[in-house]
C-alpha cells in the first residue's frame, strides 16, 4: 500500500490497467476435490492468484494439551512458495504468514460445527503457488471449499475479496499494482447466508462514506464467488437438481502398486 495516487491505474473512462471496471471481478475458477491424499481440497484462481488448499482431520490433536475436550481446533497454515513471486520469497514462517494463518483459523474456527468433534484438529494447509494481491482471500475462499470438500459440517460456505481505494475511487479485488500503489486495502469474509463478517482488515484510509461504499461491493462480490464456491462442490459430486448423479470416485489403482 504505497498510497502514491500520482500513479494511474484508473483511465478517465473508468477502466483499470487489467481492463476491468471499477466493480468488476477478476476471472475466478474454483475446483473441489483436486488432491486424492487429502480428506477434502480444492484449487481457486482469482486472476493471476493460484491457491491450494488441503484439509486432514477431523483426527486426534496432537500436541495433547492442544487439546479441547469440549470441541475441535481448526488450524489453518497459510504458506506462500518461494516461486509464487517475482522476488525469490525465503521459505518457512514469517510475521506475515503467522498473521494470516491466525486470521483465517479464526474465521473457519467460527463457521465449523466444532463441538461435533472434541479433542480434534481439523487441519488447513494453504499454499500460494502464485500471487498477485489478495492471496489470504484467496486462500480463504479456497479453505472454505476443501473444508466442505472433506465433509465436515459448517454455518455456511465462506467466500471472501478485498476491496479498497485507488486514484481516489473505490475499486474491487486490487491486483498487485493497485495493492502497492492505491491507497487503501480492506479484505473481507463473511457468512452469505446470515451476513456475518467473519474477517475485515484495512490497510489506509477510507472515509465513512467510501467504507460504506467498499463494504457494499465487498458483500455483493462475495455472494458472487459463494455461487462459484457452490458451483465447484456441485461439480465435484456432479449433484444435478439437488440429487446426487455418481458418488465421488475412488482413486484410481496406482499401476506401480505391488499386487
Ligand atoms: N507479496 C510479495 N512478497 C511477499 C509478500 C507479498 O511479493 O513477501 C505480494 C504478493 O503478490 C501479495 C501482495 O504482495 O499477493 C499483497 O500482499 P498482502 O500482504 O497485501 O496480502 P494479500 O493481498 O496477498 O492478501
Amino acid at each position: 500500500m504505497g498510497g502514491n495516487s500520482d500513479m494511474k491505474l484508473i483511465d478517465e473512462n473508468g477502466i483499470r490497467i487489467d481492463g476491468r471496471k471499477v466493480d468488476e471481478l477478476r476471472p475466478i475458477k474454483i475446483e473441489a476435490g483436486v488432491l486424492k491424499s487429502a480428506d477434502g481440497s480444492a484449487y481457486v484462481e482469482i486472476g493471476k492468484n493460484k491457491v491450494l488448499a488441503a484439509v486432514y482431520g477431523p483426527r486426534e490433536c496432537h500436541p495433547r494439551h492442544m487439546q479441547n475436550p469440549a470441541k475441535a481446533i481448526v488450524q489453518c497454515k497459510y504458506n506462500m512458495i518461494s516461486f509464487s513471486v517475482s522476488d525469490r520469497k525465503r521459505p518457512g514462517p514469517d510475521r506475515r504468514s503467522v498473521e494470516i494463518s491466525k486470521l483465517i483459523s479464526e474465521a473457519m474456527e467460527y463457521v465449523v460445527f466444532t463441538e461435533n468433534y472434541p479433542r480434534t484438529s481439523i487441519d488447513v494447509y494453504i499454499e500460494v503457488l502464485q500471487a498477485n494481491a489478495g492471496t489470504r482471500c484467496a486462500g480463504l475462499t479456497a479453505a472454505a471449499v476443501a473444508l466442505a470438500d472433506a465433509g465436515i459440517p459448517m454455518k455456511d460456505i465462506v467466500p471472501a475479496v478485498a476491496v479498497g481505494k485507488v486514484n481516489d475511487q473505490v475499486v474491487l479485488d486490487l491486483n498487485k499494482e493497485e495493492d502497492n500503489y492505491g491507497q487503501a486495502d480492506l479484505p473481507i469474509a463473511m457468512i452469505p447466508r446470515t451476513g456475518e463478517v467473519l474477517l475485515m482488515q484495512m490497510d489506509g484510509h477510507l472515509t465513512q462514506a467510501e467504507f460504506d461504499k467498499a463494504l457494499e461491493m465487498g458483500v455483493k462480490a462475495c455472494h458472487e464467488i459463494y455461487e462459484l464456491q457452490k458451483d465447484a462442490l456441485r461439480r465435484r459430486y456432479a449433484i444435478v437438481n439437488g440429487e446426487t448423479e455418481e458418488e465421488p470416485k475412488e482413486p484410481a489403482e496406482d499401476v506401480n502398486e505391488e499386487a
